[in-house]
């Protein structure tokens, strides 16, 4: 079995190179927020369909409101009203006016709208004065206060490409053009199976000397966050037999993460099951938590599953995860930035790295005087899952640096940025 010693990148573009973008399924939109379109979308229609009132007003003729202003309004004869929604029966003439509400189609024989704000009819009806007149007090240019047919989007136009990542916006969009289903790229199905003897579901009592699995649930919470669904295989216990069973239930997924059963004096079951069934290769990579790291293909049937192998720790396997599954992840739903939001910071804790790997420490990153500070969250164990929790951020200490002292400025990937769903 081959132990090779490769750096944080290298081993990201192995990972990627085990993964493609997935096929494109139809979906509704109401489904496809973060998803990755995967058509061209044009438009049918023109956005607004007609010239329409921007400003509830008053629809007239440029040309009767000549010279009009507060101290003498130009009359106007009130013919009709219109609200958004209908198409006005009357047409307008010189010296006539349609009394309309924001979004209305501009009646026949109009060319601007005076917003109520410029006319008298607050005072007439103070005065308690009939509406079927109606004083201007501004003189308009064509075209004042009118939205203009096709100025969103004009028909046959192209409104979204293949590739962009949907957000609340472009799903709007989508909906103006009356598109309820839409071309994009499925999510990948994720099996997640823990490895190890120790191992104990939730639903069950805890005997002594067994823990709680809970690497396939922090796992299976980062694929769902990430736009991936998880299929939970549940636990296999540390013997061929168990494992065999439990790995044929990948068979129809897009990735496959185990945890546990990578690392070097490990109890060398999962390693011959894996390298076994698949094309995996077991790496150290240089980076601390997370060290251990096997991938490659396992081949199930005749299906071939890219097989990423973390390791067991509980801290080691979500940071690992956040390095390498989500950026797969993310390929394969066709997304084409993989880097986590990352902040520069200052760093308020002495960090040292004397085996000279590329540190993830967990901190806790705060905004001071528009200025970022990251600080410890206290234990780093890769056992101490309760300081990821305290954590927002992972402050990264480069390989080539002995340590990082208080004061330094560090890059500090966000956990918490909300970027994705
Ligand atoms: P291993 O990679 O098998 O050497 O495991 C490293 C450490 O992680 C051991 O203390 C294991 O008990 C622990 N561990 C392994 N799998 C899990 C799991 N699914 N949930 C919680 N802890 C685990
Ligand atoms: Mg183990």
């Amino acid at each position: 079995m081959k132990q090779n010693m490769i750096s944080v990148e290298e081993a990201l573009e192995k990972v990627l190179s085990y993964v493609d973008v997935l096929e494109a399924e139809d979906e509704y939109i109401m489904d496809s927020l973060g998803r990755v379109l995967a058509e061209d979308v044009h438009s049918t229609i023109n956005i607004p369909p007609l010239d329409n009132a921007a400003m509830d007003g008053y629809a007239v003729q440029a040309q009767s409101t000549e010279g009009a202003n507060p101290s003498s309004p130009k009359i106007l004869r009130v013919v009709g009203e219109v609200a958004a929604g209908y198409i006005a029966k009357e047409e307008v003439a010189a010296g006539t006016a349609i009394r309309i509400m924001t979004g209305a189609p501009i009646p026949k024989g109009t060319d601007a709208v005076v917003q109520f704000e410029d006319t008298d009819e607050e005072k007439r009806k103070a005065a308690r004065k009939p509406l079927n007149e109606i004083g201007i007090m501004r003189q308009v240019e064509k075209g004042t206060n009118i939205r203009l047919a096709g100025e969103d989007i004009a028909s046959g136009s192209l409104v979204l490409t293949a590739g962009t990542v949907l957000r609340p916006q472009e799903i709007g969009v989508l909906a103006s053009l009356g598109r309820e289903v839409i071309r994009v790229i499925r999510r990948p199905e994720v099996a997640i199976l823990a490895t190890g003897d120790e191992l104990v579901d939730i639903k069950e009592p805890l005997p002594p000397g067994k823990i709680y699995n809970s690497n396939t649930y922090s796992l299976a919470a980062q694929v769902m966050r990430y736009g991936g669904v998880p299929k939970i295989l549940g636990i296999a216990k540390d013997n061929v037999k168990a494992l065999e069973d439990k790995l044929k239930q990948a068979r129809d997924t897009d990735l496959l993460i185990t945890s546990a059963g990578v690392s070097v004096g490990e109890y060398d079951v999962v390693k011959d099951v894996l390298a076994r069934l698949g094309e995996v290769t077991f790496w150290t990579v240089r980076m601390k938590p997370g060290k251990p790291l096997a991938f490659g293909v396992l081949t199930l049937g005749k299906k071939k599953i890219p097989h990423l192998g973390l390791p067991g720790n509980p801290v080691s396997s979500m940071i690992a995860f956040e390095q390498f599954a989500r950026p797969a992840i993310l390929k394969m739903l066709g997304k084409k930035d993989f880097a986590k939001p990352t902040v520069q910071a200052k760093s308020e804790s002495r960090v040292d790295n004397k085996d000279r790997r590329r540190i993830f420490a967990r901190v806790r990153v705060t905004k001071r005087d528009g200025q970022y500070f990251a600080r410890l969250v206290g234990p780093q164990g890769s056992g101490i899952l309760t300081s990821m929790a305290q954590a927002n951020g992972l402050m990264i200490v480069p390989e080539d640096k002995p340590a990082i002292e208080v004061g330094d400025e560090v890059q500090v990937q966000m956990l918490d940025w909300n970027e994705e769903m």
